[in-house]
């Protein structure tokens, strides 16, 4: 027993002693939190592992005081890290963690302003300009004009009146305002955001801020009838900040924070504000103007469980995991090389005795359009029963006349 125990530590030991030479994560990552009126102690451990899945950053936690407590007590070393988070929406911090905030920017650290985090500090100017825009606390024109889009056109609005709306939570469009940026390069100009607030009528100093995103707010949910901020960049001294107005959490995160838009944009505005740089691909399954796309446990899934559940697949489930497949072929298959690629996985479905005739039907359907010669003989092997004998006769009919 005991020279067990004593294996498996040393086993943990060398396992830590692995992982510690595998993880490169080049970046520190801060997440400040505490207090808020939305749900951080959801929120901030999802943030977290956003931040950390990337493999560019390890992250930490840090809270305030709750509310009514000695914020004195409340002094991070910012300069420690590459980027602070923040999901704080609270009490005022110190005169000295304030400064020492905007000495950490000033100096070039980098911040990610997190939805509500914008609703925060409206006495706090320094916090406003890094913002850019923000709202309720009391905003209105005092602290700044409305800025939205209108006919593809920045609109700077002084127009008095509250800052800060949004109506009912829904699903939205996002629009790319600037595709050239390190953040938005490469992904749909047109995508759907998971179930969130869109939020509306900011209002702020939005000094040396560029808006990368808008959404529309149609009148006919109660929005404002504009194409609203949804994804910004301020600069303030030598720092960068990366502002998303997307990501309503809810208990466990929700729709808004499992959208891979929400997920994608925050990990590449992340990186930015701690480089000045995206290093990071854009992955197969970011929305397009077509539906959401939700991650579940905001897990990317990998190919290799895309396969594992097509083979489980009968009638009664959810065909998620071949549509899955379907976007990987789409999106990522360019030349005949990487079709083969594919289609090799797909064979192997056809020949497995443990998959289900109906994840076979599905893959017949699939190589009909796609396949080579490379899957005739396991299709012609499929034609020999009864039971997918007209699927495999089909594809086959399909595939051959052409070859
Ligand atoms: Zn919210």
């Amino acid at each position: 027993m005991k020279k067990q125990y004593i294996l498996v530590l040393v086993f943990a030991g060398l396992l830590a002693t692995f992982n510690a030479c595998q993880k490169s994560a080049e970046y520190k990552a801060l997440i400040v939190t505490g207090q808020n009126n939305h749900n951080w102690k959801a929120s901030s451990p999802v943030l977290k592992q956003l931040l950390e899945q990337t493999g560019l950053f390890t992250a930490e936690i840090v809270k305030t005081p709750e509310k009514g407590g000695d914020m004195s007590t409340f002094n991070p070393d910012f300069s420690k890290y590459n980027v602070v988070v923040i999901d704080y929406n609270g009490e005022s911090w110190s005169d000295k963690t304030k400064t020492a905030f905007a000495d950490y920017v000033n100096n070039g650290g980098g911040v990610v302003v997190y939805h509500g985090a914008n609703n925060s500090f409206p006495e706090w100017k320094e916090f406003n300009l890094m913002c850019g825009l923000g709202g309720w606390g009391n905003r209105s024109e005092k602290d700044g004009p409305y800025v939205y889009f209108k006919n593809d056109s920045m609109v700077i609005d002084t127009t008095a009146g509250r800052g800060g709306s949004h109506a009912k939570r829904h699903e939205f469009e996002v629009k790319i305002r600037n595709a050239e940026h390190p953040v938005t390069k490469g992904l749909p100009i047109h995508w759907m955001h998971g179930n969130d607030e869109l939020y509306s009528q900011l209002r702020g100093p939005a000094k040396n801020m560029e808006i990368l995103a808008t959404a529309y707010a149609d009148t006919t949910g109660g929005g404002s009838g504009r194409d609203e901020p949804m994804l910004m960049t301020i600069s303030y001294g030598k720092g960068r900040i990366f502002h998303t107005v997307l990501g309503h959490a809810d208990e466990g995160g929700g729709p808004a924070m499992e959208c891979a838009g929400f997920i994608v944009t925050f990990q590449r505005g992340a990186e930015w504000a701690a480089s000045g740089k995206v290093t990071q691909k854009i992955p197969y399954d970011f929305p397009n103007a077509a539906g959401v796309s939700i991650r579940t446990g905001f897990k990317e899934l990998t190919l290799a469980d895309d396969m594992a559940m097509i083979e489980k697949y009968d009638i009664t489930k959810s065909t998620k995991y071949f549509a899955d497949l379907q976007s990987r072929i789409r999106n990522e298959a360019k030349t005949a090389q990487d079709y083969q690629q594919f289609e090799k996985l797909m064979i192997k479905v056809l020949e497995s005795k443990e998959a289900t005739d109906d994840s076979k039907k599905l893959i017949l359907g699939e190589l009909s359009w796609m396949g080579s010669d490379l899957c005739i003989p396991a299709i012609k092997e499929l034609a020999k029963n009864a039971g997918l004998k007209d699927a495999a006769e089909f594809a086959l009919a399909r595939m051959q006349p052409t070859k």
